[in-house]
């Protein structure tokens, strides 16, 4: 199925995504809501900004030249994603998901478009912000207050990509980056070799599957598997329930020092946003951890809405 998406051209993806949006129009056409006049879709909510792909923290992983298209949350999106359960990882992943199916495309140089399963997992966090970013232009803005350090004062730090800072990439890791593949290739004193590339969002989607599936019969789920798999399964935007399990075999009978290194070095695997940060008006900076005032769900729902819009 992933395979079709890869090869859908940009027109049949638009077109499919316009045949959505009429369907949805003719559910809209019974009663108004209130006094208000029938909505009409604007040709520019549709609209997708283009970023290099090395904007993203995973960028090198993509082919060169990769362009990623986003464009702002529809409310029909927002009002999906506002029923996210922000005490469940899984169902967080999965709302995010559902937002970047509808709002991001990858666009690959020689012109096939691709889903968001063939965007890094370790990217959807950035992505999501940027969708945010997108959808409230004109404020609503989502920060942090943090004191600082030096004078005290309170520093709002917004959750945007001007206030993010990334995990660093270990230098260690440089030299065995292939550009021609995006991955690393690295051949141990073993004679094994390996080529390790962080999972997209296609292949993660699998491995929470089986980890479901796997706690539901009771069974607990080989957390070093886990870890370590997805990042060797460089090209593939799904596997199956048996395909896993047939990983997870071979995984069982691998060399000490092979698995050693693999749990070292994709230890060093992580990417994406680590810190906000800004700089204070006295020139200090100011930092803190990475993390979702309101909760997950306030990254699109708005917190003070009733203050905000009721007219009094
Ligand atoms: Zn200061």
């Amino acid at each position: 199925m992933s395979e079709n998406k890869n090869e859908m051209s940009e027109e049949e993806y638009l077109r499919r995504h316009l045949s959505e949006v009429e369907s949805s129009k003719q559910f809209n056409s019974d009663i108004p809501f209130g006094n208000a006049e029938p909505i009409v879709e604007k040709s520019s909510d549709l609209h997708y900004f283009s970023y290099d792909v090395h904007e993203l923290p995973c960028g090198r992983f993509y082919p060169t030249g990769t362009l990623l298209q986003v464009r702002a949350a529809q409310v029909r999106e927002i009002q999906a994603y506002s029923m996210v359960d922000d005490n469940n990882f899984y169902d967080i992943v999965e709302k995010m998901n559902s937002m970047l199916q509808s709002c991001v495309r990858v666009k690959y140089p020689e012109g096939k478009v691709g889903s968001y399963l063939e965007v890094k997992d370790q990217d959807r966090l950035f992505l999501i912000f940027l969708i945010r970013e997108l959808t409230f232009q004109q404020g609503n803005s989502l920060s942090v207050k943090v004191p600082c350090k030096a004078c005290s004062t309170e520093n709002q730090l917004e959750l945007k990509r001007s206030c993010f800072d990334y995990y660093d990439i270990d230098e260690k890791l440089d030299k065995f980056f292939h550009p021609n593949t995006s991955s690393y290739k690295f051949r141990l004193k073993n004679g094994r070799e390996y080529e390790v590339t962080p999972p997209n969002i296609g292949l993660q989607k699998a491995f929470t599957d089986y980890i479901i599936k796997e706690n539901q019969e009771k069974r607990t789920p080989n957390l070093s598997f886990l870890k370590i798999i997805p990042f060797l399964l460089a090209g593939r935007t799904s596997i199956t329930y048996d395909g896993i399990k047939a990983k997870l075999a071979e995984f069982e009978q691998m060399d000490d020092i092979s698995f050693q290194f693999l749990n070292s070095a994709i230890g060093k695997m992580s990417f994406g946003i680590k810190e906000l940060k800004s700089t204070c008006e006295c020139g200090e900076e100011v930092r803190t951890e990475m993390q979702f005032p309101n909760g997950a769900s306030g990254i699109f729902v708005i917190h003070d809405a009733f203050e905000a819009y009721i007219k009094e």
